[in-house]
């Protein structure tokens, strides 16, 4: 089975202090330490167990600057076998259609039974993977959190849906999948890992070389223009607890208690 999964790369909100910018219209992402999306890590491990079990490929694809090439290399350490990164200037800018616009030439340069997403990014748009299923005209499934390969170009994927309910559909391949956490544990990437795909070519490939007008994606091609970016002012009633951690949850302990939330 040969499994595309596309990867972001996004800043991690464990390493870093999050700040605006001057012009207050995104965060300030000099200096910041990235990382993998999340949700994309899952994808992968998912793909590579796949694979383990049924035989293929797995190749991890971004849209990104040359940068963005750690995160292939990471998920290449973890076990995906090939990299690709979606590179141009003409890229600059983009949202989320023009992503899915990209990923599609992308998926279309190839032969891939399964395409996974992850079920969100930082930007939280979950758009994504829902608009490349429908730009590729694939079968598509939000929010997977088990998937069971089955006979005759088929899988089935259970879904994560309210109330704690779990929903089990039979898709038919190729298809688009979303995929949640908690799907699987994602193994640990150890050095020796990293080194050994340090080297290992990736290739870049630009607007023309995936056939895309220039002008459709990017800035130019975008139909969602950001309007403004901003921390809201405290609403009335909201607190914020001060101290250290273990003084904040004892605060917390006891105006739950205080409201009757705890025993
Ligand atoms: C007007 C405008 C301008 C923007 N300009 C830029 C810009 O210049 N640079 C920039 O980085 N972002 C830019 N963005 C944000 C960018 O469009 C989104 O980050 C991107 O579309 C994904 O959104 P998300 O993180 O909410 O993805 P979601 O839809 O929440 O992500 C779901 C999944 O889609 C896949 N995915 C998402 N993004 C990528 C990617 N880049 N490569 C591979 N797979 C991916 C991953 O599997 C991810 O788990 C801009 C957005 C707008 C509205």
């Amino acid at each position: 089975m040969e499994i595309l999964v596309c990867v972001k790369r996004v800043p991690d909100t464990a390493e870093n202090e999050f700040e605006l910018n001057s012009e207050g219209n995104d965060l300030d992402r000099d200096d910041l330490v990235y990382s993998v999306n999340e949700w994309d890590n899952y994808a992968v491990e998912e793909a590579i167990q796949i694979v383990d079990k049924v035989g293929g490929n797995v190749t991890v694809v971004t849209v990104g600057d040359d940068e963005s090439e750690e995160v292939l290399r990471r998920e290449m350490a973890m076990g995906a076998n090939n990299g690709v990164l979606l590179s141009d200037d003409a890229f600059e800018g983009s949202d989320c259609r023009s992503i899915a616009a990209i990923l599609k030439a992308e998926v279309e340069s190839g032969a891939y039974d399964l395409i996974m997403t992850g079920a969100q990014a930082d930007d939280g748009a979950a758009e994504v993977g829902g608009m490349l299923a429908a730009m590729l005209d694939m079968p598509y499934a939000s929010l997977v959190n088990e998937i069971e390969i089955r006979d005759g170009g088929k899988i089935k994927a259970g879904r994560e849906i309210e109330g704690g309910n779990q929903e089990m559909n039979e898709i038919e391949l190729p298809c688009v999948l979303s995929i949640q956490t908690g799907i699987n544990e994602p193994r640990y990437v150890g050095i020796r890992g990293i080194r050994k795909v340090a080297k290992v070519e990736i290739p870049t490939k630009s607007a023309s070389d995936l056939g895309i007008e220039e002008n459709s994606v990017g800035e130019k091609g975008s139909k969602v223009k950001r309007l403004d970016y901003f921390v809201p002012d405290l609403g009335e009633g909201a607190e914020m607890l001060e101290g250290s951690t273990d003084e904040i949850i004892e605060k917390l302990i006891e105006k739950l208690k205080s409201k009757g939330g705890l025993g």
